[in-house]
């Protein structure tokens, strides 16, 4: 029998909630971060677009916690997005440096287009495989990014049992996937265990968050 940590109210809109973030004495994100809306993906923060994090706008009146908790997570992989960093430059560096053999070798450019456009799939290949091979490490940024996110949830808000919230938020962002969707698919056949399961998330939290300091 748990008890049930409110979410709070689900009439806010999502740019209230990143504007409290913002405000002090909160100053939770900075100054420059900026909202985006995004059908691609439920919320993401932009390996490209550094400053801005990028959220499904189904989800723009989630309970005001759940979003505290989205937009908290992504600000924390901005803080620190260590691993998966590392991999797309491991990708990046690879790729740059064989096309670069490849177009100051001396060979006549018809094999260098031929060797160029097999090389693609490899390519491809590469990226792909080094996300599943390199899996491990890029859970523990998501872990990473949870804990830091359940934390301000804890302080900053009173939330007693951030993994509720943690909880929550997962379970309605799963639900509302649509589970036929070729994207969907592709997305598990190729980034599949790339996030740890909700279940792992949800539990990491209640021992690493929800179980510390009960008694200040
Ligand atoms: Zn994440």
């Amino acid at each position: 029998m748990r008890e049930m940590e409110p979410s709070g109210d689900s009439s806010i809109d999502i740019l209230e909630v990143f504007e409290e973030l913002k405000r002090p004495p909160l100053n939770l994100l900075p100054k420059e971060r900026k909202l985006r809306e995004s059908g691609i993906d439920n919320f993401k923060s932009g390996v490209l677009f550094r400053r801005t994090i990028f959220f499904d706008p189904k989800y723009r009146h989630l309970p005001v916690n759940d979003l505290r908790y989205a937009l908290l997570h992504e600000e924390g992989h901005k803080k620190k997005k260590k691993y998966t960093t590392l991999v797309l430059e491991i990708d990046v560096f690879v790729i740059l440096l064989s096309s670069f053999l490849i177009s100051y070798s001396p060979i006549n450019q018809k094999i260098q287009l031929a060797i160029t456009y097999g090389l693609l799939p490899v390519y491809i290949f590469l990226l792909l495989s080094s996300l599943r091979i390199f899996g491990g490490a890029i859970q523990k940024d998501e872990y990473f990014a949870d804990k830091y996110s359940a934390m301000i949830l804890k302080q900053s808000f009173g939330v007693r049992r951030p993994s509720l919230i943690v909880e929550s938020t997962l379970s309605k962002i799963t639900s509302s996937r649509n589970k036929d969707a070729l994207s969907y698919r592709l997305g598990v056949l190729f980034f599949g265990g790339l996030h740890p399961s909700d279940e792992e998330r949800v539990g990491a939290i209640e021992r690493t968050v929800d179980e510390q300091s009960d008694t200040e």
